[in-house]
């Protein structure tokens, strides 16, 4: 990260969002549920609550970017944090150990996941908010992506087998792509097809899919709920993430067996997919004639379309639409890499990284890096989802 970017990260950290009627601390139950209200109001995706020498701070994620929400003094921190562990139905005496858990409902709401962990200044909490669970998936083309990738995409979905991987920091998109992929071939083949999803966790109903949320402190994981589906014979299956060597085993085999399979994995490009693959010990064989595509993405964050971008409304007050940052939503930039017959010989070849990626270079549609309609969607600023090489490759754009 370059210095400009750590000094904008800092600033749009630091500028608090303006709150109105808030309840005091030392009264947990109404306090967290105004925190939670006001959050989904400002369309945070998370609230950090943590603890400092001199009080606690409150932030709130809103378009991928931490902003201070507010604070409160120190001796009604555990106070807090005991009310969102009773939501969560975690044990409030224990602070030594990291939790998570779920709120099946914030107060009057929407569901969310919990995770609190022990600091020096007393424990931690980020609350992940669901507020999107009653949301329709948007149109593949709504997303962002250049003509091409969505043309990708829909051809890469046409047969009946094989599986699309799509790759990319956490909180870059991909479940929302996700959803809008399953939509469009839900639209395109009609009623009949059978969607099954085993996701961690569900982040939106579908309502032509089956969905599943894994379980894994009583045992229902990735690996054993895709065996019991496989079973079932879905045409196309949705898996949450590729986590282990059992898991990416079992997708690239149900690629083959005639199933259409789209994950998520781990990985710094769309090339590093196949290595990463390739190391946790699949064989080049199947790797090659399973996987159909790859996609890696990431946000960016758009322009105001009130203040376009200035912060300021016409009228010179501060934007209430931004909340003075100049930002509202955001869209996917995304690098796709369609397999083709001299790339799947040189994944058999299990050539490195660096090969491959010579190899891939005509099957690549679109880049991370460069958004061609940028200038007229009126988007682009580099989220805090890029890698450090990405980032200053934007920086040095802009
Ligand atoms: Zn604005």
């Amino acid at each position: 990260m370059n210095e400009k970017t750590k000094r904008k990260n800092r600033m749009e950290t630091t500028q608090a969002i303006v709150m109105e009627g808030e309840p005091n601390a030392s009264d947990a139950e109404a306090y967290v549920t105004w925190l939670f209200q006001k959050a989904v109001q400002q369309r945070a995706s998370d609230v950090h609550v943590q603890p400092h020498a001199d009080g606690t701070r409150v932030l709130y994620r809103i378009d991928g970017v931490l902003r201070e929400a507010t604070r409160f003094e120190s001796t009604n921190h555990e106070r807090v944090i005991s009310r969102l562990k009773v939501l969560a139905c975690l044990p409030v005496y224990q602070h030594e150990l990291p939790q998570e858990g779920r709120i099946e409902q914030t107060p009057g709401l929407c569901p969310a996941r919990l995770a609190v962990f022990p600091t020096i200044h007393g424990e931690k909490a980020v609350v992940r908010l669901f507020h999107r669970l009653g949301e329709r998936p948007l149109q593949l083309d709504e997303l962002g992506f250049i003509p091409q990738i969505v043309k990708g995409l829909r051809q890469m979905t046409e047969g009946k087998s094989g599986c699309i991987l799509l790759t990319g920091a956490s909180g870059s998109g991909k479940t929302t792509t996700i959803y809008s992929l399953l939509r469009d071939i839900y639209c395109r083949r009609g009623d009949s097809v059978n969607v099954v999803t085993l996701e961690d966790p569900v982040e939106m109903n579908l309502e032509f899919a089956v969905q599943s949320e894994i379980k894994p402190a009583v045992g229902y994981t990735f690996a054993t709920g895709l065996r019991s589906i496989l079973r079932q014979d879905p045409e196309v299956l949705m898996l949450g993430e590729i986590r282990d060597r059992e898991t990416a085993q079992m997708v690239v085999e149900a690629g083959l067996t005639g199933h259409l399979v789209i994950s998520t994995i781990h990985s710094g490009n769309c090339v590093e997919v196949f290595t990463r693959l390739l190391e946790m010990g699949i064989e080049p064989y199947l790797v090659a004639s399973s996987i159909l595509g790859v996609l890696s993405q990431r946000l960016v964050r758009r322009k105001c379309p009130a203040c376009l971008g200035k912060a300021v409304s016409p009228d010179g007050l501060p934007c209430e639409e931004c909340q003075s940052t100049g930002f509202r939503g955001r869209t996917a930039v995304g690098e796709m890499l369609v397999v083709s017959d001299p790339f799947r010989k040189a994944v058999l070849r299990r050539l490195p990284t660096s090969e491959l990626t010579e190899v891939s270079r005509e099957n690549r549609i679109g880049s991370l890096l460069i958004q061609p309609d940028l200038s007229t969607s009126g988007t682009m600023e580099p989220s805090e989802n890029l890698t450090p090489t990405l980032q200053q490759g934007v920086s040095h754009e802009s």
